[in-house]
């Protein structure tokens, strides 16, 4: 995952657009922030550990003055969760001087790191944004070539935002993974992870950055399509049932339709399951209930990095309402991937007198890893990894367990199946896969 966000403005307060741009965005990563500006091509950033209200105050926002700025909220998928992997990550080269932030995950990034180590490259993070940075910052070519070179060596999903030479520059991969989009604030230039960012600031919706495509942007978007979209591309089919903000359009489609239409039912697991429940609730007419009710403060399980956080979150995060005592109740989620979340609240539903309960999920199981930018982890986590749905129910302790069908979350995004990735559900991987991707690859021993 991860969260990006990028301005240009001469006359704005960029820093202060952007920390609203990541505001929006903070359901994309909550293990750091950073912002980085860009001031007559000098660039400042600062970033650090926790959600963006706490890394940022009136008077660190303050120090940020620019026309340009890019921000980031990141979730680890490759280094760990540290200080030093935070982002943007700023990265002076023989070249240039560049700051970056990346949403998504190298597949390659081993062997790119090896090929800037043998040229001498002395690696400051364990985050494969860095291999990024790296290139461009020490490729004499002019900046727009520079970044089109480092493009055609990277592998896997990358959305990136980027600041150098006193231009904003966004890309994307040719499968276009991850979502990146345009929009318009009067004059100026805002890019966002997604829509909902440029809602908050106030910006018009242009377009979304195109697979393989490239801009940099000064006074103007100079676009250039520098490596040919890879078939219908392979958007990451999590982003429509799980990570995007159900206000948010992907591909023109506004996220929390599709979640709506993809569900058959009536008490949902917040927020994640709540447009299935909602769609499911409606189909069927049975009446649809709040019936756990979420701290709003404490943050999305999924993406927290280590399992004693997720097991210490479930605790802090949900308690259920009296009204679930006695009744037959069918809890609807969008997603199960370790099941532990989902078997405690299986047993907290127990807990407060449910006389059965029903599970509905709007994806189809999970069964593979992910290496693209999705923390699924070791494929031995995931709990319908080589079980049927019967020993998944077992162990979750529902009264009964049904996932929807592939087919039937394909219908709900109304797109072509040939323009997503799905292979943690398929196996199906759309591009070579590495034979060693761990988070970890690059911590020291
Ligand atoms: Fe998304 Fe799954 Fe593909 Fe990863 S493998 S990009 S989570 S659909």
């Amino acid at each position: 995952m991860c969260g990006l966000f990028g301005v240009r403005s001469p006359e704005r307060y960029v820093a202060r657009l952007t920390y609203f741009g990541l505001f929006a965005l903070q359901h994309r990563g909550q293990e750091s922030a950073g912002i980085a500006v860009s001031d007559e091509g000098r660039l400042t950033a600062l970033r650090d550990m926790g959600l963006v209200t706490q890394v940022f105050d009136e008077q660190k926002l303050r120090g940020l003055r620019g026309e340009l700025a890019i921000g980031h909220t990141r979730y680890s998928t490759t280094g760990s969760s540290q200080w030093w992997n935070a982002q943007p990550l700023v990265q002076h080269g023989s070249a240039r001087t560049i700051a970056l932030g990346h949403n998504g995950n190298l597949t390659n990034a081993a062997e790119l790191r090896a090929e800037l180590g043998e040229l001498g490259h002395r690696s400051a993070t364990t985050a494969d944004t860095e291999v990024i940075a790296a290139m461009i910052a020490n490729d004499p070519a002019p900046l727009t070539d520079a970044v089109a070179n480092a493009m055609h060596k990277l592998d896997g999903a990358f959305s990136v935002v980027g600041l150098s030479e006193g231009k904003l520059i966004a890309f994307r991969d040719p499968r276009g993974m991850r979502p990146l989009c345009l929009g318009r604030l009067d004059r100026d230039w805002v890019v966002a992870s997604e829509t909902c960012a440029l809602d908050l600031v106030g910006a018009e919706f242009e377009r979304e950055v195109r697979p393989g495509e490239l801009m940099v942007i000064d006074e103007r978007v100079e676009a250039r399509q520098v490596m040919p979209q890879d078939k219908g591309g392979a958007l990451c089919i999590f982003e429509f049932f799980y990570l995007a903000r159900p206000d948010s359009r992907l591909q023109g489609v506004e996220v929390h339709a599709a979640r709506v239409r993809n569900a058959d039912l009536v008490l949902p697991i917040p927020d994640s399951g709540t447009p299935a429940a909602i769609g499911f609730s409606r189909a069927l007419n049975i009446p649809f209930s709040e019936g756990l009710i979420k701290n709003r403060y404490v943050g999305r399980t999924f993406i927290q990095p280590d399992q004693g956080l997720r097991e210490q979150g479930i605790r802090l995060k949900f308690n259920p309402l009296a009204e679930v005592a006695g009744k037959r109740v069918v809890v609807v989620d969008d997603s199960i991937v370790r099941g532990n979340t989902t078997g405690q609240i299986v047993q907290m539903l127990f807990d407060a007198g449910a006389a059965e309960v029903h599970l509905r999920i709007s994806s189809p199981p999970v069964i593979s890893q992910c290496y693209y930018g999705i923390d699924l982890a070791d494929p031995d986590e995931l709990i319908a990894a080589g079980k049927t749905v019967e020993e998944v129910r077992e162990q979750i302790g529902a009264t009964s367990l049904a996932y929807i069908s592939l087919g039937g979350l394909q219908a709900s995004t109304r797109r072509p199946e040939s323009q997503f990735c799905r292979a943690c559900l398929t196996r199906d991987y759309p591009t070579a896969i590495p034979r060693e991707a761990a988070k970890l690859q690059f911590e020291p021993v």
